[in-house]
């Protein structure tokens, strides 16, 4: 018996049986990601798949008991789930929880100009970018905005074959002499991600008036929501690329799409609780599902996982189930959380930036991170090693392939996730989701088996 730590690949151990459960899980997942393109797309996906499921929401129950199965929506935004178990709430629970909000470009409060004969919408980046990857490709426009009458409009335009899509038009590399001088940090001004809306001129203008291209637009825009410039003010609009997920390679080992990080354990995390409610029936523990937002930008705000939300979620359920008396924060404090959200993979022409025997590699698994954070381990999470010894044996248990893994070498970078937040409310708490090549990018590459270990891992989890 070999006493080395070894990565393995799933793909050459899995059965034909088990490839093909992957497989299937992996279509549902990817055409979950093609509709989820925004945190609002992300929540309204999941409450229907929740909803065909048998779950309801909270406040349609005044009294929960072992087996129910509920729902509460927060601001539209983020969403969380039980399950109740049959055990006591002060015993803790078992939560696993990911966040939808992806990197992007989002709309500025008055975003339309005219400059040489194009519309343009000024935009403001969302989230850790390489501003140059988001050049010159298809761009989908989706959101939500008001109209004066306090109506919400909601807008896709770009993924039906149909629909035209947007773009920046990036510099010609013929007259980039002086750009390309540039570091790759300042290069692209990210006041000049502007993105083409539009070109021609509005024929119902006088001679005498100024910008008839950006006077056309919004005559588009009127006609088709019922919209001025000034409610772009009450919006939430953002770019996202235009393409669909897909696989890669000829043998169609991994997925390529927008938004992997960190929808991949989201959709893990929805359809975990969903499939180990119905194959335990009735657990001991309650199982908390919560998918949240702005965990790009720092957790921060109502919809994210720091809006003490969720605690008011929680003191619905200690009020629901008759559970008067208990303090919350002895059930935070007794409860175990996965923080399920993406990490590195590391990366075939990159291998210098992670540290090779603690990196994680495709198709090996998900990846249990003991800690996050950057140089000394600055504001890492940092799961206790009698946690992840609950955590590893449960997985060896149930046969869940996985890896240890960290972001990459010390002084390359660093990262974090909603763990901390968990952990600042007592929880048990680690990272452990699935890796990602080129996160952040428009479009992010997984392992097929890694992302349905994922889901499994989830599961088991629930339910032990
Ligand atoms: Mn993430
Ligand atoms: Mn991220």
């Amino acid at each position: 018996m070999s006493l080395k730590y070894e990565k393995k690949d799933i793909y050459s151990s899995l059965s034909q049986e088990e490839l093909d459960n992957a497989n299937s899980y992996a279509k549902s997942y990817m055409n979950f990601l093609d509709k989820a393109r925004t945190e609002y797309l992300a929540v309204e996906e999941a409450v229907e798949i929740l909803e065909n499921n048998g779950f309801i929401s909270l406040d349609e129950k005044n009294i929960l008991e072992p087996g129910d199965r509920v729902y509460f929506i927060n601001k539209d935004k983020s969403l969380y789930v039980a399950v109740i178990g049959s055990g006591e709430l002060v015993k803790g629970v078992n939560i696993v929880g990911a966040h939808i909000d992806s990197p992007r470009l989002d709309l500025k409060p008055m975003p339309l100009i005219e400059k040489s004969g194009a519309a343009l919408f000024k935009t403001q980046f969302y989230g850790g970018i390489k501003k140059y990857q988001w050049m010159s490709i298809p761009l989908a426009l989706y959101g939500v905005v008001y109209n004066k009458d306090g109506e919400k409009i909601k807008v896709a335009i770009g993924e039906n074959d149909d629909d035209p899509v947007f773009t920046i038009a990036d510099l010609l590399p013929h007259l980039a002499k002086d750009q390309m001088k540039l570091n790759a940090n300042d290069f692209i001004d990210p006041e000049k991600m502007s993105v083409i809306v539009g070109s021609l001129k509005s024929k119902d203008c006088g001679e005498e008036e100024k910008e008839k291209v950006k006077q056309n637009i919004l005559k588009i825009l009127n006609e088709k929501y019922n919209i001025e410039e000034i409610d772009f003010a009450r919006s939430e609009l953002s770019f996202v690329p235009a393409f669909k997920t897909k696989f890669i390679g000829l043998d169609r080992g991994l997925i390529g799409g927008y938004g992997q990080d960190d929808r991949v354990c989201a959709y893990a995390t929805i359809m975990a609780i969903i499939d180990a409610a119905e194959e335990v029936g009735i657990s001991d523990k309650t199982m908390i599902a919560m998918i949240v937002d702005k965990e790009e930008i720092g957790s921060m705000g109502t919809t994210s996982m720091s809006s003490r939300a969720f605690d008011m979620f929680i003191n619905k359920i200690i009020e629901k189930t008759n559970s008067m008396g208990v303090d919350k924060l002895e059930v935070y404090y007794n409860s175990k959380v996965l923080s399920a959200d993406v990490t590195a993979g590391v990366s075939p022409e990159y291998e210098d930036v992670s540290d090779i025997q603690n990196g994680s590699m495709l198709g090996c698994g998900i990846s249990i991170e003991k800690y996050t954070g950057s140089g000394g381990k600055y504001n890492a999470s940092d799961a206790n090693a009698s946690y992840m010894s609950k955590v590893m044996g449960l997985f060896d248990r149930n046969n869940i392939r996985y890896q240890i893994g960290t972001l990459g070498k010390i002084g390359k970078g660093g990262g974090g996730t909603i763990a901390y937040i968990l952990a600042d409310k007592g929880c048990e708490v680690v990272d452990c989701g699935t890796p990602v090549l080129a996160m952040h990018s428009p479009f992010e590459v997984t392992s097929k088996y890694d992302v349905y270990m994922t889901y499994l891992a989830y599961k088991t989890f629930y339910k032990e």
